[in-house]
Order: structure tokens, then sequence, then C-alpha cells
């Protein structure tokens, strides 16, 4: 790679380029092959097999903490979309001290490794998510987990970031809307969504009304952006095109609806 980064050594060249790709609207990823479903993504994305349980880490930098209905919107969201028969368990883990934190992807990285600490539950598997108050005008993004492992085969888990800073309210659109929405849009991207040509660019959904969808241009404006500001409401929903994607031999029916 040319420009800033020819001079850095290879691993944080490596590293540099996962973080860049990630944060160009979120993480651009390959497609998986193989077969589609639950566990297949689950196994390239989110788990390390096809883990029957699930452990959520949270930890958070001082002045940042997670709003509790958005964490239970997302667990919500989770026993729908996920396969989980024995259980989800969330630890509201460390304090991060303030100065800790820089507006860097690198050193977001090397603060997730830090404090990652939650041990898998037996067949399980661990989803690890960083608050944070901010980087850029991103609201969130997310490294899967075996770009996680690449610097720390040890890691285990998919790591999603939330930036408080970008999620106050905007008239009635509360901050529990704004952050239960970055919530389960970055599980999306966790679970490999919006990673399939078909109906994805930029490794955002292109349906307006989707979840998955990246909230900045001219359809959004008007398909989105003004249904938001008026009726308070955020799609927490994954369309039908990205159901097909993980669920496509159930007919696109998630596991909590079968
Ligand atoms: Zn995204
Ligand atoms: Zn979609």
């Amino acid at each position: 790679m040319r420009g800033p980064y020819a001079a850095w050594p290879p691993v944080f060249r490596a590293m540099s380029a996962i973080c860049v790709a990630a944060l160009v609207g979120c993480a651009h990823l390959p497609k998986p092959d193989g077969a589609a479903g639950p566990s297949y993504r689950d196994a390239a994305y989110l788990d390390a097999g096809a883990a029957k349980s699930l452990l959520v880490e949270i930890d958070y930098v001082e002045g940042t903490s997670p709003r509790p209905r958005s964490i239970g919107t997302l667990l919500k969201q989770i026993d729908l979309y996920l396969d989980k028969p024995g259980g989800v368990e969330v630890v509201l883990d460390d304090l991060i001290p303030r100065d800790e934190w820089r507006e860097d992807p690198r050193a977001i990285r090397q603060i997730a490794y830090r404090y990652r600490s939650q041990e898998a539950p037996e067949g399980g598997t661990v989803l690890h998510i960083l608050y944070g108050p901010g980087y850029r005008k991103y609201r969130g993004f997310a490294w899967p987990r075996w770009t996680m492992q690449e610097d720390d085969p040890d890691y285990g888990a998919g790591l999603m970031v939330v930036l408080q800073d970008r999620l106050k309210p905007i008239a009635w659109v509360t901050g529990v809307k704004q952050e239960s929405n970055v919530l389960v849009h970055e599980l999306g991207h966790l679970l490999g969504l919006a990673t399939n040509p078909g109906h994805s660019t930029k490794a955002h959904c292109t349906n307006a009304h989707c979840l998955m969808y990246d909230g900045v241009d001219a359809r959004t404006f008007w398909l989105y952006f003004f249904p938001t500001l008026f009726t308070g409401y955020l799609p927490l929903d994954f369309c039908s095109d990205c159901r097909q994607d993980l669920y496509g031999p159930w007919a696109g029916v998630p596991p909590g609806q079968r």
C-alpha cells in the first residue's frame, strides 16, 4: 500500500488495511462461500463453530455507559436472529479510563485486545462490545471475529464499537433508539450481512428500508430521514433479501420465528 502506511511495520500495515476497509462504510467483507445459513455465517464471522450459547462482554470508556434499554433491544434481536439454545448472557465488564481513548482505529483495536477478558461459555462464543466517545463521524463499526484473530489468535470474539458522542437525541429520535439501531446494525455486520453483491454495495444493503442500509445518500434522505424525524422510527430489522442470505435453507425465516 502506498502513502503514509508504507513506513509502518508490516503488521500495522496489514492491520491498517483492515481498519481502513472496515471504516469505509463499516466493513467491506468478502462474500462467504459454501452453504448459506446462520450456523455457517456464525462460523465465519461471529462464532468459532456452531456455538450453542453466547456471552456478550461489554467494556466501556468512562462517560459512555450503555443504555440498558438499548441492550434490551439487542438481546431481543439476538433471540430472533441467532439460534442459541444454551442461552445468552451479558457481562457489563470493565470501565476504561477516559485518557486511554484515542481517535484512531489501531488504538481502538488495541483497547479491545487489552480489555477482552471473559471466557466463552462451554460450547459457546463471545460477542465483544466496546463503548467509546467518538471517532470522526462514525456512530459505530464492527470487526468480525476472523479479522480480530489475525492479530491475536486468542481473541475469540467479534468486536463491535459503539460511539456515544454521535448518539445524542435529535428532536424526538431518542438516544435509546439510535443506540439500539447501531447495535443491531453492527450485529448484522458481525453475522456477515451486506456482503452479497446482489443487493449490497460498499458493505451495506441497497434496500433503503433495511437496517443494513447505509444512511447518507439521497434515497435515505427521502425514505429514511423523514420517516425517522416524523415518526421517530428507525429500522431495527433486516430486509427479506438479507434474511434470505442468512436463512436461505429456512425460506428466509430466522430461528426466533420458526
Ligand atoms: Zn454498517
Ligand atoms: Zn437488507
